[in-house]
């Protein structure tokens, strides 16, 4: 992929409709491949890398290791995000290499802006309409995640954040959703890329159902609009918001129709 083309992509990305955030927030960069699904891991083998020669990221980043960038742990940049916001999307924050403390540190800023917000909402004036921003989570380190979350918010995770578990195929699945389960607040899975038919009948217990294809590279994985259709089936007889970010191999051209519509279903008070 050329430069330029990179370029674009991500200065777009936030505009795709194929997208399910509004905005990141990266305090702390890096992973390390994990199963099928990292192979091509799109930050690992193109943002990274673009980012460290645009000298947006210290040349010291590499994979393997987690970087912290200490000018974005500024709740002022945190909260200038609204909507649907990732928290640190550019790597896995449950990675086991992340310390506690680094976790910690992250969430302190998420939860003092969040609570910010709650305040200015309470203080609004009648009429107008609150501010509804979410924070969401998402990994592949899924036992670390509950295990974390449990400790830290023995009460429950607060409505707003959202915790996601990536899976890529039916084995996987299996190995992490239950630990998703454990999860006291907004749970959803996360289907990308989909690499094989899932079958979710032992997890309907989640909040929301996001599904995507393996997009952008020669030696792309394919998806089977089968297999999405039974997630979409699965999503609409249990009543779920379904996501449907595309089906087809190609990010320039993304396909975004399952059965002759889109599906970007959202949560009840998630709004991009
Ligand atoms: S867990 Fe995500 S960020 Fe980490 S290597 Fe895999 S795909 Fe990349």
């Amino acid at each position: 992929m050329c430069l330029f083309y990179l370029a674009k992509e991500i200065q777009l990305a936030k505009k795709n409709p194929g997208d399910i955030l509004t905005s990141d927030w990266n305090p702390v960069v890096g992973c390390l491949r994990y199963s099928a699904g990292c192979r091509d891991c799109w930050w690992l083998d193109g943002i990274m890398p673009w980012q460290v020669r645009l000298g947006n990221l210290p040349s010291t980043v590499t994979e393997g290791m987690p970087t912290e960038i200490e000018a974005r742990f500024d709740p002022a940049k945190l909260r200038t995000k609204k909507g649907i916001v990732g928290v640190v999307q550019h790597g896995d924050i449950f990675w086991d290499k992340v310390t506690d403390a680094t976790i910690a540190r992250v969430l302190d800023i998420v939860d003092q802006v969040a609570r910010e917000r709650e305040e200015k909402n309470a203080r609004r004036p009648a009429g107008r309409l609150p501010d509804t921003t979410k924070y969401v989570l998402w990994t592949k380190r899924a036992e670390r995640m509950a295990d974390f979350m449990e400790r830290r918010y023995p009460q429950g995770v607060p409505s707003y954040l959202a915790c996601g578990v990536s899976v890529e195929n039916q084995m996987l699945a299996d190995d992490r959703l239950p630990h998703l389960l454990r999860v006291r607040g907004y749970r959803f899975v996360m289907i990308e890329p989909m690499l094989g038919p899932i079958d979710l009948s032992a997890y309907a217990d989640v909040h929301w159902i996001v599904l995507g294809s393996e997009t952008g590279t020669d030696r792309v994985r394919p998806l089977e609009p089968e297999w999405a259709r039974q997630v979409r089936d699965f999503a609409l007889a249990h009543h779920l918001p379904f996501f449907l970010k595309q089906v087809g191999s190609s990010h320039k051209n993304s396909v975004r129709m399952l059965d002759d519509r889109t599906w970007d279903e959202f949560p009840p008070g998630f709004v991009k």
